[in-house]
């Protein structure tokens, strides 16, 4: 049994505070470890319930947050970014018999903590197919198209409930509930830790392939808080403006999606200015 995990940071234990998740800051050399802990709950969770390989991929910012030298010894890590399926990457490794979201969080626009789509700011919604898209619902379109089942997901309450729409069939583990943006009521990494492998565990029960999904054509719009960003995202063929602050674009596959997802947030990036945005 093979199972991947995308692990993201801003949905992990403990943390709450851009600089939390901002690498080269104090507080985030300290969120790591909590980070690390979460992902090694995940692993020996799964190993219990008979994964046989368990890879972790990187899915935040620099993708180099994890701790290597205190990660459970029997996984693997891809570590660093600019990788063909960014948050997922691994999932066209080899046949993966479950995926797992670790530390993932609400999309841009919505209540959540350090809720953001990609970009910390400037994107305001994201909506594929017409239904309002965080991270974990766009990658798991990925997943299905690789014939993997997401199984777990966690990060704070909002996320939990985000999953419930996406993949119904995941477990979740809430490490922390919603206050605000920039605060949650947190428990210890030990107290999550128990809960994640607890639930990992049970997961692996339903890991195993699924038939392929090709769901295209997908339709994706991005609203921005700035109309020159629209233009820049734009600038990728096959992506239109239908409106001042929103742009649309349709992918005949999950993987074409989720990458013009990726050139549309780049450009945005790109694109924002000091100060104005
Ligand atoms: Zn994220």
């Amino acid at each position: 049994m093979r199972i991947l995990i995308s692990a993201d940071m801003e949905g992990a234990t403990g943390v709450t505070w851009p600089a939390d998740v901002t690498p080269g800051t104090e507080q985030w050399q300290r969120c790591r470890a909590m980070f690390t802990s979460d992902v090694n709950a995940a692993v020996s969770g799964f190993f219990a319930g008979g994964a046989t390989e368990v890879l972790v991929n990187e899915a935040h910012a620099t993708m180099r947050n994890l701790l290597l030298e205190r990660l459970d010894e029997r996984a693997a890590m891809i570590t660093g970014r600019h990788k063909d399926l960014s948050m997922v990457e691994g999932l066209q490794r080899g046949d993966v018999d479950g995926v797992a979201f670790l530390g993932y969080h609400s999309g841009a626009g919505a209540e959540g903590v350090l809720a953001h789509t990609y970009l910390p700011n400037s994107v305001t919604g994201v909506w594929l197919e017409g239904e309002p898209a965080d991270e974990g619902r766009l990658n798991s379109y990925v997943a299905a198209e690789y014939g993997a089942p997401v199984l777990l997901v966690t990060g704070d309450d909002r996320a939990c409930i985000d999953a419930a729409a996406y993949a119904p069939d995941a477990h979740t583990v809430a490490v922390k509930q919603y206050v605000s943006r920039y605060a949650a009521l947190c428990r210890p990494p030990g107290a999550t830790a128990a809960d994640i492998s607890e639930a990992a565990e049970a997961a692996a029960a339903e890991a195993g392939r699924i038939e392929p999904e090709h769901r295209g054509p997908l339709t994706v719009e991005v609203e921005v808080d700035a109309a020159h960003l629209a233009g820049a995202a734009a600038l990728v063929p096959g992506v239109e403006a239908v409106g001042p602050r929103r742009v649309r674009y349709t992918s005949p596959t999950a993987f074409e999606m989720i990458r013009c997802f990726k050139a549309v947030t780049t450009l945005i990036g790109n694109a924002v200015e000091a100060d104005y945005g």
